[in-house]
This record gives C-alpha cells, structure tokens and sequence, in this order.
C-alpha cells in the first residue's frame, strides 16, 4: 500500500475517494505528532495529565463548533460506527425506524433488535419519504427512535433531516442523525436540525481514523455501551484516545473554515460530469436531481461492471470506489441504489467519485481521460 502523503510530495496517483476516507490535513500530523512526543493522560490529575485535559477539551470544543452544539454534549468514540451504536443502543428499549439508506453501522444495530427494525422507504433519488414515517410512527407500539443521516455516503444526496426530527417529535419520537459524510462538508447546525443525537467521524474530514463524536442533547438518557473507568461523564469509559481526539479538534476547526470550498468542489464535480456526458451520453447519475453534497458523484459507465472500472482506473493511477467499500475489500451490491429502486444491470456498472480538499483541476483531467480511455476501449471490444 502507498503511504499517505500529501500531494505535493506524492503526486503520482489521483486520489478521489474522499468519501472513504480523506487525506489528512498536513495541519493535522504536524499537531498529532507535537502531541504524542509528549506524555499525559488525561485523567491524572498531575502537569502532564492536566495539560492532555486541556487539549482534550479544546478539540471537544472545536469539534461542538463545527456543528453548532455544546462541547459538553460531545461524547468521543472511537469513530462514526462506535457513535451509531452507542446511539441506537444507548436510548434503550425503544421502537428502531431507520432509512433503508443508512449506512451499515446504523443497519446493523437495528437489525439486531428482537422485532427487528422499521425500515423507512425512501423515493428514487434516495430521499426518505415522510408519509412513510408518519404512519410508522402512528402505528408504534412503543417509544420510537428515528435514524436517519444527514448525507448519504454513496451518492451524497441531502436528507430532510429538520423535517423529519419535526415530524417525530410531533409523535414523541427521538431522533438520531449520521452526519459523519455531511460534517465539514455543508453548513451543520446540531440545534437547528432539532435531533437528539448526531454521529461524526473524523477520518470523513480530514483528521485521523478511529476517532468520532455522538453529540447528545442535553436531557438525553443514553445508556454507556463501553463501561469501566467512567470516562466521558460516564457515558463512554476508556482512556480518552488523546492524539486522534487533538487531530479530530484539529480537523474539525480546519472545515469549519472552509466550508466555502464546497463551490469550488462542485464546479469540478459538475465539470467533470458534463464531461463524461459528452463522451457517453447514456451514463446515469444517482441522486442527481435533488440537493447532494459538493464532492461526490455517483454514477455509471454503461456496461461496464464497477469493479471493472474500480481496477482500470486503478491501473492508470485513479483511485475511486465502487458504492460502498466493505471492509473486506470485495464490492457488495448496493444496497442505497437498491433502495432507490435502480435496476441491478444499472446498480452493477456504478462507481463513486468523491472529491477532498486536496483535489485539483487537474486530477478531475486525469479521471476523465483515464475514464474516457476505458469507455472506448470497452467500445471496441464490444
Ligand atoms: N456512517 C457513514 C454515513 C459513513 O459513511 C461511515 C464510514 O464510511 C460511517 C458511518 C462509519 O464511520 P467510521 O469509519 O468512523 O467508523
């Protein structure tokens, strides 16, 4: 495997895969770095440990910042699928309705209920349909927990999450929000939104893996899933992961002030699209039509398997996926194009191309070539 290394430095291969994972904020290394020359738990109550608090407690700030909430209420976890479990465990015996979109560490936990879950329909762009959650709600046996994310990781398509956290509470539900692909990328306000719970991971923007956030609201009773020395107020034990909670800080303080990049990285998503679209007018593009984030593109090269594309692409240097990457590395069929009602001859021949705050013109030139190259010569074999 390539080292990860900023572009300047490693130039040789276009990295388009933001959505996987984004390259760390060279901002971010340097700090982690400074930090873990030192020593310091942040719970010893000696200099060393007080001055790891400190930090702790800046980043808890920073990180409450980005998407408008109370540090307070920011509890850290070891990333975005450790804070959906948290949140759909943590509320406990409660009724699960989730979108049929989510990501699979809201999916699972739901599933793992005794009934199982309530999986709310979504229309064909992706979007979660609110008749469909008004008469689940009506029909509830018990208190209820709605999840659904704010951006979804394939296609980037925008849920309406403020409508929905309006709607359940009409029904006295909680609401629980994955915002880990939305953060850093739109504007996010946890207070404005109106949920009870949001997920963030900070791989996703920039800082290090392994690190996330549940933000909670205040009179929120959570159940701690990890417990033992009563870290975090008790509601996530364990020693705090000190260098990826400062990258996180870091990294969240770094998309707080670009936010505004996002114009920037639409008009390469844009441009690169109408480019694959003058060469192969047949593509299709998921989620396309209504609000989706800035930076991602999913989309099809008409009768040629993802994986296909995912590897020759690879081969000239590109690095994007297909759908959602498992981790064991093997493509699984999509189960948000599904959702979607796409049909699996269309679903099979889709990739996603994610953009970051390091993509230049010039990477969005070479996919296309790259992209354009293999088009024609399936066309010739064809
Ligand atoms: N939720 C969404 C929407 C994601 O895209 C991901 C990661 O791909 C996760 C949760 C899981 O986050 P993490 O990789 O930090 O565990």
């Amino acid at each position: 495997m390539r080292r990860g290394k900023t572009k300047t430095v490693d130039s040789n291969y276009v990295y388009l895969d933001y959505n996987a994972t984004a390259r760390v904020r060279p901002e971010v290394i340097e700090t982690v770095a400074q930090v873990m020359s030192e020593v310091g738990n942040a719970s010893s109550v000696h200099e060393p440990g007080r001055r790891a608090r400190v930090v702790v407690e800046d980043a808890r700030e920073a990180i409450a910042a980005l998407v408008g909430a109370e540090a307070e209420n920011v509890i850290f976890t070891s990333g975005g699928t450790e804070a959906d479990n948290l949140a759909l465990k943590g509320v406990g015996d409660r009724r699960l309705m989730v979108s049929s979109v989510e990501h699979g560490a809201v999916l699972a936990p739901a599933m793992l209920r005794d009934a199982g879950a309530v999986i709310l329909p979504v229309d064909g762009e992706g979007r979660v349909l609110l008749d469909g959650l008004e008469a689940a709600l009506q029909a509830a046996d018990k208190p209820v927990l709605v999840s659904v994310m704010l951006a979804n990781n394939e296609t980037g398509v925008i849920e309406p999450v403020a409508r929905i956290a309006e709607v359940a509470h009409g029904g006295d539900a909680l609401v629980h929000c994955d915002a880990v692909q939305a953060a850093g990328k739109i504007p996010l306000d946890f207070q404005e939104l109106g949920v009870d719970l949001m997920s963030l991971s900070a791989h996703k923007i920039g800082g290090p893996q392994g690190v996330g956030a549940l933000v909670v609201r205040d009179d929120t009773r959570l159940a701690a899933q990890i417990i033992g020395g009563g870290q975090e107020r008790g509601r996530r034990s364990g020693t705090e992961n000190l260098p990826g909670i400062v990258g996180f800080g870091v990294a969240a303080g770094l998309a707080a002030q670009n936010l505004t990049d996002s114009n920037r990285l639409a008009a390469m998503r844009d441009e690169m699209e109408r480019r694959l679209l003058a060469v192969a007018g047949a593509i299709e593009r998921f989620g396309a039509r209504v609000d989706r984030l800035a930076n991602t593109s999913c989309l099809t090269m008409p009768g040629v398997a993802s994986e296909t594309q995912v590897m020759a692409l690879d081969l000239a240097g590109i690095e994007v996926s297909a759908g959602a990457a498992c981790s064991s590395g093997k493509v699984a069929r999509s189960h948000v194009l599904e959702a979607m009602g796409v049909p699996d001859e269309s679903a099979e021949c889709a990739i996603r191309v994610s953009l970051g705050w390091d993509t230049r013109e010039g990477d969005i030139d070479r996919l296309v070539a790259a992209w354009t190259e293999i088009h024609h010569r399936v066309a010739q074999a064809a």
